[in-house]
């Protein structure tokens, strides 16, 4: 054969191979022409990102403890902007003045039955010698009360209300007295504040080997789970008032803004908190005295666990610095053809010590995208929407920098960005996909038209295996082939949360996950030798994230139409109601509210129908090509904003931050969403005068939505 035959015949095969293969389905929100040239483009970006790239970036944002408010943050801060700018992209820097907390000097000591100064710090170790770096302090949380107290010690499991209701029943009463609680379950301020309540005047929280440490498998350095001398800090601040600065709700904290008297904010707890390694731990929980704990108590440490609250004395001392200090948030723009309507994607650029992974991982990921985009427009791509890359600060203080970013331009924001995509830490492990449902047909799109960070079949193949797996029985009775994934509900735990719950912006979070936990988050050694050895060997995921991250970025920045399917979100919050309404029994079957869903049911299913007629014609406009620009661009306005009439804006923001009436923060669970927040709330506390006026505030924001879908015309 010639080799002009060969070709030929090569060539004749290929063809053969493509006509077997079935068509890639149109983009949503595409013409089937404008989805070709979009998936070609979105082709040469994905082979742009590059695993080395990221690499380098992890390098540079790991070298040193870069707590927010300190010099060392700054450094980062600049470091990020810096190479966004030689990235090619447009760089903004933004301050706020807000408060932070660290500490001035930390002390824990058991005084009786015998005493014992014990650590706070975590120990140099040879296998990391980031660990050794002078800058790193001692293990606090960051809010806590300066004070000294001395008392005994009461151990109650992880510091719940219903832990504390057992401790009770057993007959202790921790007022006046310590108490030492677990980690996990919940965000550790949820735990400050219940022992505040209950009365408590100092608390001690641990990692316990049962909940991230050897009990879960191979611990540090030979796996990645915590070592027992190894310690979580983080913020205690009361972050369910309003996220954010904890002096100034709904307003940016600059520097001359007005703020609340920090001994009469409710958002800082007024007793001593500390934390501690399960190695100091187990002194004084092996020497609390009385009888075994309750079933559900007994943590990983190798003896029977106790109540304690006579023989076993601790003395706390704590001192915080607690005052105003500059954060800086730093944003990259990549315009578009239109500068006035922004695609958001944020991470953040604090961390509690080096942030190998948190938040180095998610950091390096999102800045690998602003570099190959910024590379492929030099080329000639240009998005019709800009892209706004947000790198927040303070994040690890309770999401101040976003927070404050977005209470400082609200109603631009609200006029201008069609989606807030947020990421953050991420491990090699399955693929995790939150946010509003009306991307959820969207996400799934993307994630099929990215290659696993396996090599094998799509990051979608791996993320419905993964959901199907998860998935309680009862609900696989449907069958494998009728299953869809769902996006996650999103809760608390990320730099998401003042774009969804306050401002009502249409939300994606994306990472890839291992098991919830890892060992060394928010320790000293949270580092890039974690991250090689153990989180991301060779920056794998981290540029499937990046690829994940860009093409949604890039899908949402050229979409004519924008690619929302209110038909789900209408589905879904059908699904919610329902739900609810199993929520007001006891265990008994005996009712404890009285709950009247139905006129919020038929909203929602009036919703659904005429959110399908919409998407209906709006596909046949797109296939037809009789949808103009000026057309779209009315339509994709209206779509965006259906979002926001989902908040309850009655009340200022200082009374009711939290303003989305469907998605908000059960602060009783570790980051979880709890759709219909409130309602949740008024149902837990048994209030029926609360219930009503919850169920009247889900009815309206429905008459919202509905009116503003009726609203929308395809001319
Ligand atoms: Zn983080």
């Amino acid at each position: 054969m010639t080799l002009r035959l060969v070709a030929l015949v090569i060539a004749c095969a290929a063809a053969v191979l493509d006509a077997q293969r079935p068509p890639a389905p149109v983009l949503l929100g595409f013409s089937a022409g404008a989805s070709d040239a979009e998936r070609t483009a979105e082709s040469t970006f994905m082979s742009a990102v590059s695993a080395d790239a990221i690499s380098d970036m992890h390098r540079r944002v790991t070298r040193r403890p870069h707590v927010a408010g300190t010099a060392a943050s700054m450094e980062v801060a600049e470091e990020v902007r810096r190479a966004l700018a030689t990235a090619g992209l447009d760089t903004e820097v933004h301050e706020y003045h807000v408060l932070l907390s660290t500490p001035t000097s930390i002390s824990v000591v058991m005084t009786a039955p015998d005493r014992q100064v014990l650590p706070v710090t975590e120990p140099a170790m040879r296998n990391d010698p980031d660990s050794a770096h002078p800058e790193l302090g001692p293990g606090h949380v960051a809010y806590s009360a300066s004070g000294n107290v001395d008392a005994p010690v009461v151990y109650v499991n992880y510091g719940l209300p219903p832990d504390y209701a057992r401790v009770k029943a057993a007959g202790i009463d921790v007022t006046g007295k310590i108490v030492i609680v677990r980690y996990a379950r919940s965000h550790r301020a949820v735990k400050v504040h219940t022992a505040q309540e209950a009365g408590a005047a100092g608390i001690i929280i641990y990692s316990d080997p049962a909940d991230d440490g050897f009990a879960r498998g191979l611990t540090w350095p030979d796996g990645p789970w915590r070592a027992e001398w190894q310690l979580q800090r983080g913020n205690g601040k009361y972050s369910w008032f309003w996220h954010g600065d904890p002096l100034s709700p709904g307003v940016a904290a600059t520097r001359d803004a007005r703020v609340l008297d920090p001994s009469t904010a409710p958002t800082l707890p007024r007793i001593p908190a500390v934390v501690l390694a399960a190695k100091p731990a187990r002194e004084i929980l092996s020497r609390l005295e009385g009888p075994p704990v309750p079933a559900g108590f007994q943590g990983g440490l190798p003896f029977t666990y106790r109540l304690g609250g006579a023989a076993v004395k601790v003395s706390l001392d704590v001192q915080m610095d607690t005052s105003r200090r500059p954060i800086r948030n730093v944003l990259g723009r990549l315009r578009g053809r239109d500068p006035d309507r922004w695609v958001v994607l944020g991470t953040h650029h604090d961390a509690w010590t080096f942030g190998g992974m948190d938040p180095g991982g998610g950091l390096s990921s999102v800045f690998e995208v602003a570099r190959a985009l910024s590379t492929l427009k030099k080329t000639g791509w240009t998005p019709e929407r800009t892209i706004v890359f947000a790198f927040w600060d303070a994040e690890e203080f309770g999401l101040i920098g976003s927070t404050e970013y977005a209470e400082a331009f609200a109603k631009e924001l609200r006029e201008k960005a069609v989606v807030y995509i947020n990421t953050d830490l991420y491990m090699r492990g399955r693929f995790d996909g939150g946010g509003t449902p009306s991307l959820r047909d969207f996400l799934v799109q993307v994630a099929k038209d990215v290659p696993a960070p396996t090599g094998k079949g799509s990051v979608y193949d791996g993320w419905r295996a993964d959901e199907w797996r998860r998935l309680a029985p009862e609900r696989k009775r449907t069958g494998d082939a009728a299953f869809e994934v769902e996006l996650a509900a999103l809760g608390s735990g990320a730099d998401f949360v003042a774009f969804q719950d306050h401002l009502g912006l249409p939300t994606l979070q994306m990472e890839f996950d291992f098991d919830g936990s890892y060992g060394t988050y928010h320790s000293n050694y949270d580092t890039r030798w974690y991250v090689e050895q153990f989180s991301d060997p060779g920056f794998v995921f981290g540029r499937t994230l990046a690829q994940v991250l860009g093409v949604s970025v890039m899908r949402l920045a050229s979409a004519p139409a924008l690619p929302f399917r209110y038909s789900h979100y209408g589905r879904k919050i059908g699904q919610f109601l329902d739900t609810a309404s199993t929520w007001t029994y006891d265990e008994d079957g005996k009712a404890l509210v009285k709950l009247n869903l139905l006129s919020a049911r038929r909203l929602a299913a009036i919703f659904t129908d005429r959110a399908h007629g919409l998407e209906r014609r709006i596909d046949a406009a797109l296939t037809s090509g009789t949808l103009s620009p000026a057309a779209a661009k009315a339509l994709n306005d209206q779509l965006v904003r259906l979002e926001q009439a989902l908040l309850d804006e009655s009340e200022p923001a200082s009374e009711r931050w939290y303003r989305h009436v469907i998605y908000g923060w059960n602060i009783y669970s570790l980051y979880e969403g709890q759709p219909l927040p409130g309602l949740a709330e008024a149902i837990r506390l048994r209030d029926q005068s609360k219930v009503d006026r919850e169920v009247a505030r889900i009815e309206a924001a429905l008459t919202r939505l509905v009116d503003a879908l009726e609203g929308i015309t395809l001319q």
